[in-house]
């Protein structure tokens, strides 16, 4: 009967696939169904509102099936979680190829793709459900963090201790703040209008304190930074009402950002003025007056927000709309301060850094605390790495197989690939390790109002790029490669793909591992070089990346 399975991938050092690569997948797709990680496993939705691993359950028993026989050098296709085909390709190709909600783009509207996907003939994947590689909250965790560690880098010498940043919203992904500015050493003051959401961080270890009023917030929020103590501190308030007042008062924090739920006005955004359960019913009975009130709620927030910049704050933008929101309520500057992919990750993207994963197909915790020490080995001069593993060793709770998280640049991810092929060849780790990484990466995706927001030559909106990316990992021998449409920001707006590849233990395992995870990030590097980023331009240049046509020939960041 549907709905009543529990799906657990296998542990262990014996495969009942004939190939690594093929178990692997099957681990992960099993892995990202486990209850620990998937958020509705009944319905086979692992994250991210409807993201799926497979289309239903036949198709996931086929799957499953199909990973299990198919022969050394076939290739399974699988369109839309629906296993389609499977082809003889050779021993070096990918073991499953992808391709998860792609509509051509005339018909690519959220209400044609609910009409297809209720026919049974397409799948929502989002990014890491439909490609088999999801690890938990642990992915939102790092790339919060890593967004804290470069506002530090860039405007605190590397470091928010002695800083307090302002912030709001404690949800599914906004709970990672405080964690996340803490252990960059900054201490953080977090508003959050409900109080069950601010009471679950507490208990899931994510946030410290619960304060009784915004004073008493306040002054244990600044005390900690005064003393240079990571401390993250809640206060169950508007952040319509909070941020004014703040502003009003002359208080400056040295950051402000926002994770409410500006995007969706209507079940995202609580309008000020009222009580929670006020709004709750103004939302059931007047939903129009009740968007009205929450634009208006979001012009007042975000003006707050510009305040606070012009008195100094560092103030950005945490890809949630709520400028957007602002400037069509009447705030004809809403767009004052940056989004944070202009601002924070695309440097890091220019030099082909970005998002790496792995997870141990043994489940064996002690091989994961091996590849731990090989990765801090491997990079003992990248302090923010040192912290970051450090950090999430003590910090993170596993779900799942044991993984890990850690961004990692160009001329990086292949020796992390090698020190970890090198432990399964040694039997130091048991079984071999999946590698993979999210689709937000820096050559992997085309998403204009997040990812690829404003790029110097204009080419938001260019999606070649994560399509050419999945093409050179298929032909570099990645393990399974996908492309998606429309995660993280919805039908219409993203295109992106998906890589992983299999440390083995072996010589062909090093050769894969040697390809991928060079032109993987290889191909973010020129892509903004392409679009005219000089951090591109010398990481190209200085590592040697080929680009015929030397960049600076082509485009309007060129003509200038
Ligand atoms: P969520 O809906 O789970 O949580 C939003 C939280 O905000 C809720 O706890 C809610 O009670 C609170 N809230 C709503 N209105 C408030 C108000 N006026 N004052 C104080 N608190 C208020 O959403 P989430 O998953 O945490 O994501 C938050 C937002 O951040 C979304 O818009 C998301 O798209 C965005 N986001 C973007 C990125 C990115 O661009 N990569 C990353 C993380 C989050």
């Amino acid at each position: 009967m549907e709905g009543a399975r529990v799906v657990r991938a296998p542990r262990g050092t014996q495969r009942s696939a004939q190939t690594w690569g093929a178990e692997a997948a099957l681990r992960m797709l099993q892995n990202n169904l486990d209850p620990e990680v998937a958020e509705r496993p009944d319905d086979l939705v692992v994250y991210g509102g409807s993201g799926k691993a497979a289309r239903d359950w036949r198709c996931f028993d086929a799957i499953v099936e199909t990973l299990r026989t198919m022969g050394p050098e076939d290739t399974l296709l699988v369109q839309s979680g629906k296993p389609v085909g499977v082809m003889r390709t050779h021993d070096l190709a990918p073991r499953v190829l992808i391709a998860n909600a792609n509509v051509v783009p005339k018909w690519a509207t959220p209400e044609y793709f609910r009409e297809l996907e209720d026919l049974g003939l397409t799948m929502y994947g989002q990014m890491t459900a439909g490609s088999w590689i999801y690890i938990g909250t642990q992915g939102i965790l790092q790339g919060t963090y890593a967004t804290f560690a470069e506002v530090a880098a860039q405007h605190f010498g590397g470091t928010l201790a002695g800083r307090w940043v302002l912030t709001a919203g404690l949800g599914g992904m906004g709970g990672a703040q405080p964690l996340a500015i803490t252990g960059n050493g900054g201490a953080a003051l977090c508003i959050e209008v409900d109080p069950w959401r601010a009471q679950r961080r507490h208990e899931h270890g994510y946030l410290d304190e619960i304060a009784d009023s915004l004073d008493d917030g306040l002054a244990r929020v600044q005390a900690a930074a005064r003393d240079n103590r990571a401390l993250s501190v809640a206060v169950v308030a508007n952040a319509a009402d909070v941020l004014p007042e703040l502003a009003a008062r002359g208080v400056v924090p040295d950051v402000v950002t926002d994770q409410t739920s500006a995007h969706d006005a209507l079940n995202g955004y609580v309008p000020h003025g009222m009580s929670l359960d006020e709004a709750v019913e103004l939302r059931r009975t007047k939903p129009s007056e009740y968007v009205e009130r929450a634009q208006q709620s979001m012009a007042v927030h975000c003006t707050a927000m510009l305040d606070l910049q012009r008195a100094g704050a560092v103030v950005f933008d945490y890809g949630n709309g709520l400028r957007g929101q602002a400037r069509d309520a009447g705030v004809a500057d809403a767009f004052g301060y940056p989004g944070f992919v202009v601002a924070y990750i695309r440097p890091l993207f220019a030099r082909g850094a970005g998002p790496f994963r792995w997870a141990c197909l043994s489940g064996d915790p002690a091989d994961l605390a091996a590849t731990d020490d090989a990765v801090l080995a491997a990079f003992p001069d990248d302090d923010l790495l040192q912290r970051w593993v450090r950090f999430a060793r003590e910090k993170v709770k596993g779900q799942g197989l044991p993984s890990r998280i850690c961004w990692l640049g160009y001329g990086e991810r292949h020796v992390a690939g090698a020190a970890f092929d090198d432990l399964v060849a040694r039997g130091v780790v048991t079984a071999p390790v999946v590698i993979g990484r999210d689709h937000l990466d820096a050559g992997s995706v085309a998403s204009p109002e997040r990812e690829t927001e404003g790029m110097r030559d204009g080419s938001d909106a260019i999606a070649d790029w994560p399509l050419l990316n999945a093409m050179l990992n298929t032909a570099s021998g990645a393990s399974w490669v996908s492309i998606h449409h429309g995660g993280g920001v919805g039908i219409g707006k993203s295109i992106h793909a998906g890589v992983v590849v299999v440390a083995e233990g072996t010589a062909e395992s090093r050769r894969r591992l040697e390809l991928v995870l060079t032109n993987d990030p290889g191909s973010g590097v020129i892509r903004h070089a392409d679009a005219g980023y000089d951090i591109a331009l010398e990481t190209a240049h200085n590592v040697g990346v080929r680009m015929p046509l030397e960049p600076g020939t082509h485009g309007p960041a060129w003509q200038q």
